[in-house]
């Protein structure tokens, strides 16, 4: 495209991208003085749907006049809502519907999944994990090994970069399943690593992992409304994902999982709870447990509803918008920042994501150079000036333009702010 990189040219593509439309239907926070931040911050925790807030009042309105009845109510229908939400979750995993289901929380559904998918025995209990893996899921992974009985320092292996370098290698990790062979039963990985934006090929990965007879587990965090995926066809054995994050469902939001459906009725042990009953027999209360057909057959506990609600809105986005399209705007947007990071702060900062547009999401980590010691003090600064973005010790911001509502006029402020900063 053109080398014009003006504040001018970003305001010409927003205005030629007819999907920036959908920046409309979010509340953008607003700095002191009343302005709106620039928010590149979609990857820690998304912005609220202008819809959720009416969705969740009418959900308040319907446990005032109906109660308890409001599970059964024909409108309310409250045993529904997770399968509402379904059809989307499963189209954004790239998952067959009963292979998807939505619940519970991010790591709660690693460590639910890892209790049917990680049954270690003496010749084989090694996990293999990335050694930069985000701290919950090397928490929950070394704990399911201890618990089994196993000890952490010897079963928990671990890949990182090369000495010097940033990013993994899928020959590394691929060697390195062959080399555990048969001493390895579980590989989790993320499909987007969360620090550096990195993509992992998971069907590469779930493939080196079977032909040694362990299984594929995936963390899908940073990967899911960012990337479009295709869980069952890549052959991934279980993921699990959280919803706050490019999925926009609010703090802490009701979470996902994938199962393929090869597992089903494997007769694997699980975790059970009554929510997980068949729906059919559900409210018996009879034994023996008799599980939902498919991931649903996860779930424990009754879903806390009001972490649930929001999610509608943001799904009706995704559907609407569709993740072929948004990852077409994705991809245009984060290449947009990567050039102006390039000219404008040329030697001043160090992008440490991948160059490879499809080696990557939509986050771009960069370094900032030269700032060893005040980082901190710069990072404060950014704050201050109205650009959220997320900052990693010592000297790493992350930048994430959402695709569903960032705008290329977001991409450009950033960078000035940045480049303001740096030369203070
Ligand atoms: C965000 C994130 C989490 C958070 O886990 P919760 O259970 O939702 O608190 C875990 N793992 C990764 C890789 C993440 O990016």
């Amino acid at each position: 495209m053109n080398a014009d990189h003006s504040l001018e040219a970003a305001r010409a593509r927003d205005a030629a991208d007819p999907a920036n439309a959908q920046r409309g239907q979010f509340h953008f926070p607003r700095r002191p003085d009343g302005g709106e931040v620039v928010y590149l911050c979609g990857n820690s925790l998304g912005l609220q749907p202008r819809r959720a807030s009416a969705d969740v009042e009418a959900f308040m309105d319907e446990w005032r006049r109906l109660g308890v009845l409001g599970y059964h109510d024909p409108q309310a229908d409250w045993l529904n809502l997770h399968q509402r939400l379904l059809p989307t979750a499963a189209a954004l995993a790239g998952a067959r519907p009963a292979e998807a289901v939505v619940m519970h929380s991010l790591t709660i559904n690693l460590h639910l999944l890892m209790a049917s998918f990680y049954r270690p025995t003496r010749e084989r209990h090694v996990i293999l994990i990335e050694q930069g893996a985000f701290p919950s899921d090397r928490y929950a992974v070394a704990s399911q090994i201890a618990w089994h009985g196993f000890d952490p320092a010897t079963a928990l292996v671990q890949v990182g970069p090369r000495a010097g370098e940033h990013l993994l290698r899928h020959e590394d990790l691929v060697a390195e399943i062959s080399r555990q062979g048969a001493r390895l039963a579980l590989v989790l990985l993320p499909g987007v690593q969360y620090l550096t934006g990195q993509r992992l090929d998971i069907a590469a990965l779930a493939g080196a992992a079977h032909g040694v007879g362990a299984l594929a587990g995936f963390d899908l965090a940073h990967a899911i409304g960012n990337l479009p995926l295709a869980l069952h066809d890549w052959n991934a054995d279980f993921a699990a994902w959280c919803s706050y994050k490019y999925l926009n469902g609010g703090p802490g939001a009701t979470a996902g999982a994938f199962v393929h459906e090869r597992h089903f009725g494997s007769g694997r042990p699980r975790l059970a709870g009554w929510w997980g009953n068949d729906l059919d027999t559900r409210f018996e209360m009879a034994e023996p447990f008799r599980p939902c057909h498919g991931a649903a057959g996860w779930q424990v506990s009754n879903h806390p509803l009001l972490g649930m609600v929001p999610l509608q809105a943001s799904f009706a986005q995704f559907a609407a918008v569709g993740l072929p399209a948004l990852r077409a705007r994705s991809l245009a947007l984060t290449g947009w920042l990567e050039r102006l990071l390039d000219t404008r702060l040329a030697g001043r900062i160090e992008i440490l994501s991948p160059r490879d547009p499809e080696a990557r999401g939509a986050q771009l980590s960069v370094r900032l150079s030269g700032t060893r010691g005040s980082g901190r003090a710069l990072f404060d600064r950014l704050l201050a000036e109205g650009l959220t973005c997320d900052w990693r010790e010592p000297d790493v911001i992350r930048l994430a333009p959402a695709p569903m509502y960032n705008s290329y006029e977001d991409c450009w402020r950033a960078v000035a702010l940045i480049d303001a900063a740096l030369s203070a």
